[in-house]
């Protein structure tokens, strides 16, 4: 990166900085991005993991928005089908609790007219007998009937990591760990930025034409200090619990019968993710954790609508927290759920152009007008074609990963997140085709592919990121942690020391995220 000048250097390795680096790339722009902590380490990695519209917006009159998100969801379902599947959520109506049935039927038929894609079905109404025989957990007390409807699902830091990859084969030089410290000025405009990889410990220079500012949440910390704060940060939480202890069988949304907000229930494999939360945040921003408020919160509304399930906090699989980067309102009046998902770009007086808030599903539209904007500072006619290109493993290579020797289940848990090339090199190494932890199916030649193919630099990327160990595990893959750490050493020249620091690091990480168990602080 700094061997010669770039065009573009993008700040922030989640969602929409790895966007923006495929889109500038693929426009043929020499490019680089860097991550200070893994990619997908930020709010990126700790979403409700939807590709969605975002039904619940339309409540709020933002049409435009929602429209956007399903032209986007749709392109990802066509473009990435290996990363972003449909799934079907069942809306549950109750006699006197919203949504009623005619705001929901509304809300629905809008859904379906502002999508232009007509690929998954649409809407669908269940009575409350075909409702109860379909997902016969629910509550069935004062079941009017329901709404069944399409959305599609993904796992966002495997999405992070293959728009990294797409845009690294398109010739973007990408780094995790390295963060810019300072910006770089000459004559009042931005040359460029000082940048410390965190890991080697070097202090480079890199001189770009243009600095893309994607940090989400702290976004502030690299823009001109007379700029107005940009993000006011609200916190999400979501919990995996065993989806036989809460009983649905597809997708469900869920309202909290406290405040009326809406959680969904997303199948996950054996598990269920549950959530989200969205409150005000005081704390440190770089150690988001789950409390133990938080995680009653959402278990309180999953018990009322399913009343068999009675799960306690003992029963979470795992639990997650992030920030979400909403733009800041102009008056201070709103509630948070109120604040706007919408994106904005800003250009500083000294040339920084930052982007924010938006949504996961919304990063190749966002991506696509920040390198416009770019295009247009460096003189530069090409427009993006990230629309209809291909992006993350070809779901057709199921066959190669049998040939390798996999099981079906294996293979076909391989075929969703790796192309054949990346785990055959590794197949001769210890136990590859061994399941790590029993019961889940994830196998050890992947921690060989996650760092020689990756760029897994730690232990928690592997546990968190690239493999899902730390969510799908209920003591977070812990006795297995040692071992990966072990693998990993062989590969990345870890001596005794460092080896036991990021065992360590992943315990007190694993711990943080178990604080919740311990109750409410006093
Ligand atoms: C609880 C929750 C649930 C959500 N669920 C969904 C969902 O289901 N679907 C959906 O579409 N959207 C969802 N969203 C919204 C979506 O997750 C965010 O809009 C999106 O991930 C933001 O991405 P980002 O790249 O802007 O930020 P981030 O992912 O936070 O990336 C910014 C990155 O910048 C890095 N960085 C910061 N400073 C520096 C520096 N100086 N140098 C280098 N790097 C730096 C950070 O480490 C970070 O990784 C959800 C959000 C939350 C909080």
């Amino acid at each position: 990166m700094a061997a010669e000048p770039l065009d573009v250097l993008v700040v922030g390795g989640g969602i929409v900085g790895a966007a923006v680096a495929w889109d500038g790339a693929t426009r043929g722009l020499r490019t680089a991005l860097v991550e200070r902590g893994d990619f997908a380490s930020g709010t990126s990695g700790k979403t409700s993991r939807m590709v969605h519209g975002g039904l619940r917006y339309l409540r709020e009159g933002r049409v435009g928005l929602v429209r956007q998100a399903l032209r986007e969801r749709d392109i990802l379902l066509r473009n990435a089908p290996g990363l972003v599947r449909p799934v079907r959520f069942t809306i549950p109506v109750y006699a006197g609790r919203r949504p009623g049935a005619l705001a929901l039927r509304l809300g629905l038929l809008l859904y379906d007219l502002l999508r232009r894609d007509k690929t998954l079905p649409r809407r669908a109404w269940r009575s409350a007998e075909e409702t109860a025989t379909e997902e016969p957990a629910l509550r069935r007390e004062g079941l009017r009937g329901a709404a069944h409807y399409f959305d599609a699902t993904t796992n966002d830091a495997r999405l992070v990591l293959a728009v990294v990859r797409s845009a690294a084969e398109a010739g973007a030089l990408v780094a995790n760990h390295v963060e810019v410290v300072r910006l770089l000025h000459e004559v009042g405009r931005l040359v460029g930025a000082s940048v410390r990889d965190r890991i080697g410990g070097e202090t480079p220079d890199v001189r770009a034409a243009v600095v893309v500012n994607a940090t989400g949440v702290w976004i502030d910390g690299l823009r001109d200090h007379r700029a107005a704060t940009t993000v006011r940060p609200t916190k999400g939480i979501h919990v995996f619990l065993p989806m036989d202890r809460v009983g649905n069988r597809e997708g469900i949304v869920l309202r909290s019968k406290r405040d009326g907000r809406i959680m969904f229930v997303v199948p996950w494999g054996h598990l269920a993710l549950v959530g989200t939360t969205d409150t005000d945040y005081e704390g440190d921003w770089d150690r988001v954790v789950p409390d133990a408020d938080d995680v009653a919160y959402v278990l309180e509304s999953v018990n009322d609508t399913f009343p068999a399930a009675r799960v306690r906090p003992e029963d979470v699989v795992s639990a997650y927290a992030g920030l979400r980067p909403l733009i800041r309102p102009r008056r201070s009046s709103s509630e948070e759920s109120d604040i706007s998902r919408a994106h904005e770009v800003y250009e500083d007086p000294d040339g920084l152009i930052s982007v924010a808030g938006g949504k996961l599903t919304t990063m190749r539209a966002m991506a696509e007008e920040v390198v416009d904007r770019v295009c247009v500072r460096i003189g530069r006619r090409a427009s993006s074609g990230t629309a209809r290109m291909p992006l993350g493993p070809d779901v057709g290579a199921a066959a190669a990963f049998g040939d390798m020797g996999f099981s079906p289940v294996a293979a076909a848990h391989l075929t969703a997140r790796h192309p054949p090339d990346a785990i055959r090199p590794w197949l001769r190494e210890t136990r590859a085709r061994e399941p790590i932890v029993p019961a889940l199916p994830y196998v050890w030649a992947e921690v060989d592919a996650a760092v020689e193919s990756e760029m897994a630099m730690t232990l928690p990327d592997v546990m968190v990121r690239r493999l899902g160990l730390f969510y799908e595990a209920p003591d977070q893959s812990l006795g297995v942690a040692g071992d990966i750490a072990v693998r990993m050493a062989a590969r990345l020249g870890w001596d005794a020391e460092r080896l036991r620091e990021e065992i360590e690091g992943y315990e007190r990480y694993a711990a943080e995220h178990h604080r919740f168990r311990e109750g409410p602080a006093r």
